[in-house]
């Protein structure tokens, strides 16, 4: 690769606003930046510089947040005496909409288009690295609503952090993943029992959100529910009628199915007949 030559007309050409480069992100370093792109029409703020000033100081100190829902930064017991440090949820979408207008017109706006319908929550999960759990694309517990703006569902860095757990501590908890994203469940029901306050162009409602589902890879699914892998006969945790190989009973598909109504759904009883099952097919001889 060759150094580009310095063009001899570029003296010509429109000249971009100078935004001079910040070598080190501190508290001041952030409102200066955030100071000098307000003056050039590049942050669509209607803070002052003042507000601003001490909203930088307010959300430095992340620990001390408090929302009606709660600190911001919380404990949760993920099981066998482990805590992790998790973002309550509820306390995170309450937040992230006081401190920016545009947050909270996307809320507003999501719930006006959800009408009376909860807005659907949904928990990314994906493998942790130990050592490496700041990866950009992995080793994290994100949120997203799914009736957030397709350029938002599309850029995962603007999905809400729930927590960031240590592959190291989820061995510790009794079945692994699954035991918790069992105790993430229950800490998510109460936390958005009262739904979340937005306010924004000077109304105030109450959002609720519905626990949607888990995104995952299928090595995440597989330990998230704790159950088995796509490599067996059933392939499916969702769907018991699809058999991969082996011989068709009675009501049976394949994976060559198109036909969606053709694919049974598992439901509470069947989960608990195979668990029944298994307890009861479970000798000394297997532990
Ligand atoms: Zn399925």
């Amino acid at each position: 690769m060759s150094r580009r030559a310095p063009d001899a007309a570029g003296a010509a050409a429109p000249k971009r606003p100078r935004i001079p480069y910040v070598p080190k992100v501190t508290q001041s370093a952030l409102l200066r930046t955030l100071l000098r792109l307000k003056e050039n029409n590049l942050l669509h703020t209607d803070a002052s510089d003042r507000q601003l000033r001490r909203q930088i100081a307010a959300s430095s100190d992340i620990d001390k947040i408090d929302t009606p829902y709660g600190q911001l930064m919380q404990a949760m017991d993920v099981g066998n005496a482990q805590f992790v440090d998790v973002v309550h949820p509820a306390a995170s979408l309450f937040h992230l909409a006081t401190v920016s207008a545009a947050f909270a017109g996307v809320m507003m706006a999501c719930a006006d288009a959800a009408g009376n319908d909860p807005l659907r929550l949904i928990i990314y999960a994906d493998g942790l690295t130990p050592g490496n759990v700041f990866r950009p694309n992995s080793g994290r517990k994100l949120l997203a609503i799914a009736n957030f703006p397709d350029y938002m569902l599309w850029r995962s860095a603007c999905w809400p952090i729930f927590a960031v757990i240590r592959v190291s501590i989820i061995s510790l908890v009794a079945a692994g993943t699954s035991g918790v994203m069992r105790r993430v469940l229950r800490y998510f029901i109460p936390a958005f029992a009262r739904g979340v306050m937005i306010t924004h162009g000077g109304r105030t409602v109450q959002v609720n959100v519905e626990f949607n589902g888990f995104l995952a890879d299928l090595v995440e699914h597989k330990e998230i529910s704790h159950c088995k892998g796509t490599s067996g006969a059933r392939c499916c945790i969702d769907c018991p009628n699809v058999l991969r190989t082996g011989t068709r009973s009675e009501g049976d598909i394949g994976l060559e199915c198109r036909d969606r109504s053709e694919f049974a759904q598992v439901d509470d009883a069947l989960i608990w007949d195979i668990v029944d099952r298994l307890a009861g097919s479970i000798t000394w001889h297997h532990l």
